[in-house]
């Protein structure tokens, strides 16, 4: 793809004139991409029955809820976070160590489990490991914000995380009656219109979160947004260092798959 063709994030712009700081080929390009069409696929789904998804901006009950997102996510995050002043990222910072805090004082066995090295799970069992030790926690993700009529709004909402964009309105196939929220109920409820999760999710399992190397399958690892707001803490008012140089190069710049090598087995090829 040339920079005069379409920006891969579907925004219908050009390249040159929408992301022209991210390569093509690039693993940032390639999560970009896949929201597009995550996107495309849930709209398409609720068009075709003539139906408006309950999940919208401004809707928020969700956003208590404790839920993980890749590496890549939390760094096209943090790019957006480079525009926000030091009042705001001090806010996001003020809310990141109250969370963690609280964490740590009602909750210690699932910080714990962050904390600890778990990439011997696979993506399923890890996500029902992170299911089962996150039941009745609740709380707000730091890019909650509130508008003086008290609704509160997701701040990073065009570049907000994959699950955040399926949540509700895409259906999970082995867990029917699990629930999603007050407005919708029971996860079966969405069977009716919305796409299943598969469609979405096997290409962000494939194509971001894990490589096949000798016969193995290994995993990057997945955090709550609070979780990765944590580990970068000390970086938060510096985030143009903290995304730059190696960074920079190996998630915004360098071809996909040798991108992909360097950053999911660096732990087998040093
Ligand atoms: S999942 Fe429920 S709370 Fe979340 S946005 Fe959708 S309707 Fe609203
Ligand atoms: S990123 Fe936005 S949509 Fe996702 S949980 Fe946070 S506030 Fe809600
Ligand atoms: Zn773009």
């Amino acid at each position: 793809m040339t920079k005069d063709m379409a920006c891969f994030c579907g925004s219908m712009r050009r390249h040159k004139k929408c992301h022209p700081e991210i390569s093509t080929d690039s693993l940032a390009a390639k999560m970009l991409s896949l929201d597009s069409e995550a996107d495309t696929i849930i709209n398409s789904h609720y068009s075709k029955h003539n139906v408006r998804p309950a999940c919208r901006k401004g809707c928020s009950e969700c956003c208590s809820t404790v839920f993980s997102v890749s590496i890549v996510e939390f760094f096209l995050i943090c790019r957006e976070m480079m525009k926000f002043d030091l009042k705001r990222i001090a806010l996001i910072k003020q809310r990141v160590l109250q969370g963690i805090s609280y964490l740590n004082s009602e909750h210690p066995a699932l910080l714990n489990y962050f904390r600890s090295d778990h990439s011997d799970l696979d993506y399923k069992n890890m996500s029902l490991k992170t299911y089962e030790l996150s039941k009745g926690v609740y709380i707000d993700c730091p890019f909650l914000a509130e508008l003086p009529n008290r609704v509160r709004i997701c701040s990073i909402y065009n570049v907000r995380p994959l699950i955040c964009r399926i949540s509700g309105t895409s259906y999970y196939t082995e867990i029917e009656h699990m629930y999603i929220c007050s407005h919708i109920g029971a996860n079966k409820t969405i069977m009716d219109c919305g796409p299943s999760t598969v469609d979405i999710w096997s290409s962000f399992i494939k194509d971001i979160l894990t490589i096949n190397h000798n016969d193995t399958c290994y995993r990057g690892s997945v955090y709550p947004l609070i979780y990765w707001l944590y580990l970068a803490s000390n970086d938060l008012e510096n985030l143009e260092n903290y995304l730059g140089g190696e960074r920079y190069n190996k998630y915004f710049q360098m071809p996909y798959n040798e991108a992909k090598e360097k950053i999911l087995l660096r732990n087998i090829l040093s």
